[in-house]
This record gives structure tokens, sequence and C-alpha cells, in this order.
């Protein structure tokens, strides 16, 4: 009945981890995957997590379904974080806001929504671009394009032809944007540059949709949420995912939230509404382990503090790795410019390195980096960091 169907081929990231692990050279160093790695290379359990699961574990209790949006604790936590604690967006009730199955869910249920709200419009993401962004998309049924956004060959923001080609968009197309940490380049808009898109965005009538699966990994938690902020403040309406996965070390957990921004307390209503009846036809309503560990350690101020140390101490941890990074090779290669190491920022570098030489660094060093040359730089720490840069110097001289 079904032999005519594709067999899928694997996500291509999580393929080459597969190779990686079966790899039996012991020097093998993994910059593949979006997971943050403490430097002795363990997945972190943040203390903050440990301590609000250690109070809520203390008793044992039912687990009815939770509501279609989420726990109302937990949606209030996103909006703080999403918007700030004294956002007007929020105060004034135009931000409808559900808990949602990681950041992937966010923009799955925010694609059916803008889908069913425009079935016309298409979206643009940029380019280059994070791939499961089209799939998720196209899977909603919208088509995808992408805009101008990053020069690999020169390590630079193509700012100008980005403007360019979002202001030939038809009215009511979707923009997909980074608010911080931009995956797969790290490389991300300045405030003067989100001060310049906006007014684009607001003259074309386009519908945004902010996608911030890194908050706290770039500036700062209330830094890197500042472009969405930035687009509430300047009254446009639009969608924002965020996720739990990278901040809170909560992959598995499946912890994320969308909220749109409306123009109207009125307006929201109708889409919280909306936003239900898609969950509720999908996957019905959102775990409850998670979302309520989630909500513990954003509400409780004792909580709250230990997790903003532990984000700001990742965030410091990757910042020092790009600094090494990039002192190393520019050491080991004269004349060579690692500058985009430490301009780029959040999880994600993209290297520029060619499709040859990324085979020999597999081939002959162990060392796994996707397709596109992008590094994820928390696989790198003490033990492989010089390692690593050899093996680039070397490929580099060529
Ligand atoms: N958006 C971007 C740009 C991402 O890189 C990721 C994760 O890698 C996500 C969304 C999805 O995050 P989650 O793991 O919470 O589904």
């Amino acid at each position: 009945m079904f032999e005519h169907l594709e067999k899928y081929a694997g996500d291509p990231i999580f393929r080459l981890g597969d190779e990686f692990h079966q790899d039996p050279r012991e020097r093998k160093v993994n910059l593949t995957v979006g997971l943050y790695y403490d430097d002795a290379g363990r997945i972190p359990l943040l203390r903050s997590v440990q301590q609000a699961e250690a109070r809520l574990g203390g008793e044992l209790r039912p687990r009815p379904y939770l509501p279609i949006e989420g726990l109302p604790a937990y949606r209030s936590a996103v909006q703080e974080l999403v918007f700030g604690a004294g956002s007007e967006a929020v105060r004034a009730g135009r931000v409808a806001t559900i808990q949602s199955v990681g950041g992937t869910g966010a923009l799955k249920v925010g694609a059916d929504f803008l889908h069913a709200a425009y079935p016309d419009s298409h979206i643009w993401i940029s380019d280059p671009g994070w791939d499961n962004h089209h799939a998720i998309f196209q899977g909603a049924g919208i088509a995808t394009h992408t805009y101008a956004y990053y020069d690999s060959q020169g390590q630079s923001l193509r700012f100008e032809r980005m403007l360019e080609d979002l202001r030939a968009l038809p009215r009511h197309s979707f923009v997909l944007l980074h608010p911080c940490c931009h995956n797969p380049t790290g490389a991300d808009l300045s405030r003067e540059q989100w001060q310049a898109l906006i007014p684009v965005l607001a003259a074309g009538e386009l519908i945004p949709f902010m996608d911030m699966a890194y908050q706290g990994f770039g500036r700062g938690l209330d830094e890197d949420a500042g472009p969405v902020r930035a687009m509430a403040d300047a009254g446009l309406t639009f969608l924002a995912a965020n996720s739990f996965s990278k901040n809170l070390s909560f992959y598995a957990e499946r912890c994320g939230g969308l909220s749109v921004v409306c123009g109207s307390a009125d307006e929201a209503e109708r889409v919280q509404g909306q936003l239900k009846a898609i969950v509720r036809r999908i996957y019905s309503n959102p775990p409850m382990h998670g979302g309520q560990v989630t909500a513990l350690v954003m509400s409780d101020p004792e909580l709250r503090a230990l997790w903003e140390d532990e984000v700001a101490e990742m965030r410091a941890r990757i910042a020092a790795v790009r600094r090494q990074a990039r002192e190393q090779l520019e050491a080991r290669l004269p004349g060579y410019d690692a500058g985009y190491l430490t301009e780029q920022q959040g999880m994600f570098s993209y290297t520029g390195l060619s499709a040859a030489q990324l085979h020999a660094l597999r081939a002959e060093h162990g060392v796994y980096i996707i397709d596109s040359g992008r590094i994820s730089v928390p696989g790198l720490n003490t033990r492989n960091i010089d390692y690593f840069t050899e093996a680039m110097a070397a490929v580099l001289r060529g």
C-alpha cells in the first residue's frame, strides 16, 4: 500500500552526528548538532532545573490534561521573558500566547495559523537559513522563498540587499527573522539595522515571524529579545516563537512558546482561540512535567536568579571559546582573519570552508562540520580546541 513512498534520507545534521559516533578515532571532534555542551563535553543539567524538579517531585500528583493553550503560569512567564516585564502590548492584552511543544512546535502552530489566515501568502526565509524552516512551512502548505542575508565568502551581512528583497514583497507576505544568534551564520543585525528594517516591514504590510531559539546565548536575555520588543513597541502585528531547549538545557522536554502580537485585545482574543483550535487538532494539549518545571524556574525569584546566572555562564563560555579559537587560528595562520569567530554570536559560526576542506577535516582529522561550513561552537572545549585549530589550520594551508 505504501511502497510508492520515497525513503526518508534522514536529517543531514543528525546523520552526520551518527557518522561521528561510529568513527573509532579517539581525537574526533563533533561540531555538528546545535546542542550546548559544557567544558567537560556534557549537556548540562541546570541546577535551577534540578532544584525545581526536587520541589515538584516532593509530591506525586495526578496528571490531568493541561489546558489546550498550556499552563497559565507558563504562558505568563513566556510573555515576560520575550516581551519584558513592562511590555505595553502584554499589559494591554494584545498578545496571544500558547505553551508550545518546543520551538519547532511553535513554528508549526504558527505556520498553520498563518496559512489559515492568509492562504495565498508565501514566506521568505534568510539565505542561508535553517533547512527545517523550509520543511515546516512547506509542510503547512506555504510556499517558501529566500531573501539575501549573508555573504559567506566575504563573511558579512548583505543588509542592503535584504532590505531591497523585502521591499519587493507582496503585502501580507510572511518574513521569517532571527532576533538573535542567527542559525546558521551567527551573524545578527545590529540595533540600527533592526531600526531600519522595522519600517520596511510596516510599510510593506508584511507579517514577521520572529524565531528566537537561543535567547540569552548572544548578549543577554533582555538584549537578545530587543528586536522582538522593538517590533512590539513599533506597533507591528507579528508572531514570535521562543524555545527553552537551549537556554534551559531542556531539549527533550519540548518546551517553547508561540506569541502573536495583535493590534487590540479583541483581535488577540480571536487569535488565541484560533491557536487553540489548531493545537486541538494537532496534539490537543502540551505535556505537563516540562511546563511545570519551566514555569517554576521562571517565576520563583530564587530559581530565576540562579537560572539567569547559569545562562550567563553558558553565554560566557561560548564567547571565551570563540576568542580562544580565533587567537589560536590567527597564531597558526599568519594573515588569516578569524575575526568572524568573535563578531558572530551564539551557538553557531560560519567558517566559509569549502566542501573539499570540510571533507578533508572529516576524513583526515575526524573533525565533523556540516556541509554548509557551520560549526556548533560549544562542541569545542579545553581538551579539543588545540586539536581543532591545528586541524583547521592544516586544511586552510592546503
Ligand atoms: N529555530 C531555530 C532557528 C533552531 O535552530 C531551532 C533548534 O535547533 C529551533 C527553532 C527549534 O527548537 P526546539 O528544539 O525547541 O524545537
